[in-house]
């Protein structure tokens, strides 16, 4: 008998998994109350990229000169244009999503998804009336929404989310961005860019202060910050917002979050600023789909817990992508393979998720590509590593395209030379970190990289030559 399959959200972990099952001959039904692309596509890494490739553009157009290209009058920059190109790519890429779903005979329904019982999903169709859905199997791909803070909720106005960053209609004279994370470090940069006089405030020590990113990219990282006048301040938390006519008065404390003396010790700071961006984390969207009503328990912080299948505690329902927190990474490239490893395993297969070699591509300036472990990581495993480091301006390429700040570390197991990580903070790090994926997941060694060709001129030849460094042969390093 044809499997029934319901799909609850539409994001890169649901509908990857709606046409990877349809392709199969599995009958699907996708249920997405938003838009199609979930946060990805909506709110998340498409819009983001799109206001990065225009900031980077306006900050290239004004540094011209040095390159022999001499610009006459004004270079000014359009906010409304900006945006409404956002609008049509992200539009053309919601249509082709449909026609995916389209070809594969996926039966797409508009609206919001309620687990009514075992087997039984109730939709509240966006245009009006409900819907039954019948399944078998059962994937849960709802994400997450921007985490508000009691203390200082969203206004949408002078108190922004990550949501609202992207739907700007001016360019703010000055914010603070509460949260020196991915999503943080990223806005920071475009928002910089783009003329705003940007403040970041992280609680703990360093900006990126995941255990993924190693130390010396959050080094590189705050360095080029600096160098492009945003502010940056460390074990500080914002304490209090206090709105006034035109501007916020942001009281900043101690962060609860270090054990530092020194730093927990430092006096009470205030900053005024037009607008402030609270981007600390992200919300499940799981309280309210009906999970109780099939007995499936959350964690204490909300996120739904899976086997290494990805199914749930109950039977033949399995979840997939941000839903599933922190410890199963929040990106988009995971909940896409997630959501195939699900549809594997629906299928009768034997289908587990890695996570050792998930890339993290972060698109500050420079860029930033890890894969694998850091060396805290490593430690922390009771492993014995050596890392080797090259700078970029080491590298032919990088001179010419005038790029050459940031570096790339390789992390390797001392005894076997395997390749355990590598961390790339520098230019097209986002891209260059592939060749670190594919080392890290085929288990290559330090030797197989050194052996590999690699194009001259090129910025991959930083793999080439930090490779040739962990084998004691460097060449221009
Ligand atoms: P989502 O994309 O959140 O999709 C879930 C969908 O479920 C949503 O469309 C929602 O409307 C729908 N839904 C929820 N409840 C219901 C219901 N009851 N009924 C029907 N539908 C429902 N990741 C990267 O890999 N690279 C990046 O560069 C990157 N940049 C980012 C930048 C920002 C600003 C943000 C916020 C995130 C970024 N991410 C990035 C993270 C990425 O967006 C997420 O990891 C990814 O979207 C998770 O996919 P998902 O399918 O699990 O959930």
């Amino acid at each position: 008998m044809e499997t029934k399959l319901a799909i609850l959200g539409a994001g890169p972990g649901g509908y990857v998994a709606a046409i990877k099952a349809a392709s199969k001959g599995i009958r699907v039904t996708l249920i997405e109350k938003e838009n199609l692309g979930g946060t990805c596509l909506n709110h998340g890494c498409i819009p983001s990229k799109i206001m990065k490739n225009s900031s980077d553009l306006f900050l290239k157009a004004k540094n011209t000169a040095q390159f022999g290209v001499n610009i006459n009058g004004d270079i000014s920059f359009d906010i409304n244009t900006l945006m409404q190109r956002k609008e049509k790519v992200l539009e053309n890429q919601r249509k082709g999503i449909e026609a995916l779903l389209k070809k594969n005979s996926v039966h797409y329904v508009k609206g919001k998804g309620y687990i009514k019982d075992k087997g039984l999903i109730n939709v509240e169709l966006n245009n009006g009336g409900i819907k039954n859905i019948e399944f078998d199997k059962l994937i849960i791909a709802t994400g997450t929404k921007p985490l508000n803070m009691k203390t200082f909720p969203f206004d949408h106005k002078t108190i922004l989310s990550s949501n609202d960053l992207l739907k700007l209609d001016t360019i703010p004279e000055s914010i603070t961005i509460v949260g020196g994370g991915v999503i943080g470090c990223e806005f920071a940069f475009i928002l910089s860019g783009l003329g705003s006089k940007v403040t970041i405030v992280e609680a703990r020590d360093r900006l990126l202060p995941l255990p993924s990113v190693d130390k010396s990219i959050s080094k590189v990282l705050q360095r080029e910050m600096k160098k492009k006048k945003i502010k940056i301040i460390t074990g500080k938390v914002v304490e209090k917002a206090d709105k006034n006519d035109n501007y916020l008065k942001l009281t900043m404390g101690k962060s609860p979050f270090l054990d530092n003396d020194k730093i927990k010790n430092t006096p009470q700071q205030i900053i005024e600023c037009e607008k402030m961006a609270v981007c600390v984390g992200r919300t499940p969207l799981a309280s309210e789909i009906g999970l109780e009503n099939i007995g499936l328990n959350r964690d204490e912080k909300g996120w739904i817990k899976v086997n290494n299948s990805l199914e749930t505690d109950i039977k033949g329902v399995f979840a997939i992508g941000d839903i599933l927190g922190p410890l199963k990474i929040m990106l988009a490239h995971v909940a896409s393979h997630e959501g195939m490893v699900a549809v594997d395993n629906i299928m009768g297969k034997s289908s587990r998720m890695q996570y050792n070699a998930v890339p993290g591509a972060i698109f500050t300036s420079p860029e930033i590509g890890t894969v694998g472990l850091s060396e805290i990581e490593a430690f922390e495993k009771g492993m014995d590593i050596k890392s080797y480091t090259v700078n970029f301006r080491t590298v032919g390429k990088a001179q010419a395209i005038g790029e050459i700040a940031g570096e790339a570390k390789i992390i390797i197991e001392d005894k076997t030379e395997k390749i355990v990580g590598v961390h790339i903070i520098g230019p097209h790090a986002t891209d260059l970190i592939s060749e670190g994926t594919l080392a890290v997941t085929k288990g290559l060694t330090v030797s197989d990289l050194a052996h590999t060709i690699h194009a001259h001129p090129t910025l991959a030849e930083i793999m080439w030559e930090v490779a040739l460094k962990a084998s004691r042969n460097p060449l221009h390093s």
